[in-house]
């Protein structure tokens, strides 16, 4: 038995890989934005595995994985079923912009979060087509997926990295049940980041999560209101897509469909990246900052682990002298994710985006009057 899978025009046929169109949106020259599909089902049934990427236009690292990963080879030893969306923001990938020049906002801010509807307000903007588009595909993940994966790419220079966003449950009467299943998702979730074998940095703690939307991202979104174990995918390289970090996302990927009972066999080792475990959970955070407008010659580099003192970058004037006694200092126990690019830096800049260790919980509720 297989599970009867369809989106947009493509339709599960066990054993094969599918291929096919979801409108999105109309453009008003009268062309349809649609969201290429592929359907990949073993003949056996199993869970289904929803893998996305494309999101951010200048992210080009995440289409390849998906194209490397889903061959007809796969689909013979597989259980249960894929569906990648390779293109969820077509326009921003054309023009390798972060917000499609149709819906000028980040795209991954979109998803629905779970506020209970109110009548439209005439004195604001109506939500964008993309952002209905992306409520009625998350409709399509709640009814199918058991699992989701975002692949986007983090910039030029950086590890790559898994984030793990925080589960949050809703307040209230029944705060203890919810509590109760949200530990348990975040279980999974941890067993799924292991799997999938890349750096894990924790997300923002809860409130600056809210603050900065990310609670309605693809993963966040999936995570919190469809209640699946997901997470996005920070593949490094800038707008120039790395060979090994891609072959170690596919590798990863593999080992995620195992541990999920997709496919048989010992994990794969990861090769070719650098993979961080700094024995502790950190979470991302930009530091340290600048006191003045400098020249930033930066000296730790992507992976390093750090200590609060330790020098992690010269600091001189245009003249090249050095300012003050010429360094700068760690602030934090952690590791380095990446640099800021380039070396002219305005006073309060950050030089690095860092994970730092991490005392915030995992399992958290909601702000009180998120849902009020
Ligand atoms: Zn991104």
């Amino acid at each position: 038995m297989t599970r009867d899978i369809s989106l947009g025009t493509a339709t599960a046929q066990p054993g094969t890989l599918q291929y096919g169109r979801w409108e999105a949106l109309r453009h008003p020259t009268g062309h349809a934005e649609f969201l290429p599909i592929i359907i990949a089902q073993g003949l056996e049934d199993g869970p289904c595995l929803w893998l996305t990427a494309g999101i951010h236009g200048p992210e080009q690292a995440g289409p390849p994985v998906i194209y490397q990963l889903i061959t007809q080879a796969l689909v013979d030893q597989m259980r249960g079923t894929i569906i990648a969306v390779p293109a969820l923001s077509p326009a921003g990938l054309r023009t390798m912009k972060r917000e499609p020049y149709h819906a000028p906002t980040d795209p991954n801010r979109l998803w629905p979060d779970g506020k209970p509807e109110t009548p439209p307000d005439p004195d604001k903007d109506a939500p964008s087509s993309l952002e209905v588009a992306y409520k009625r595909l998350f409709e399509e993940v709640q009814a199918s997926a058991d699992y989701l994966i975002d692949y986007h790419n983090a910039w030029t220079g950086s590890i790559p990295f898994s984030i793990r966003d925080r589960v949050l449950y809703r307040p209230g009467e029944d705060a203890g049940d919810h509590r109760t299943e949200a530990e348990a998702l975040a279980a999974r979730l941890d067993e799924m980041l292991r799997a999938f074998g890349l750096t894990i940095v924790n997300e923002f703690p809860a409130a600056k999560y809210i603050d900065e939307k990310l609670h309605r991202s693809t993963s966040g979104a999936a995570l919190l209101l469809a209640g699946i174990p997901a997470f996005t995918a920070e593949l490094g390289g800038g707008r120039m897509p790395d060979p090994a970090i891609i072959a170690a996302s596919v590798v990863g990927t593999r080992n995620v469909m195992r541990w999920a009972g997709m496919l048989d066999g010992e994990p794969e080792p990861i090769e070719g990246i650098p993979v961080v475990d700094a024995g502790y959970p950190a979470h991302r955070r930009s530091t340290p900052h600048v006191e003045e407008a400098c020249v930033v010659l930066h000296l730790a580099r992507p992976g390093d682990l750090v200590r609060p003192g330790d020098p992690v970058a010269e600091i001189r004037d245009v003249w090249g002298r050095p300012i003050g006694d010429g360094l700068i200092r760690a602030e934090y126990e952690g590791f380095v994710i990446g640099r800021y690019e380039g070396i002219c830096y305005y006073a309060g800049d950050p030089i690095f985006v860092m994970a730092v260790r991490d005392e915030a919980p995992l399992v958290g509720p909601y702000p009180e009057d998120y849902f009020k």
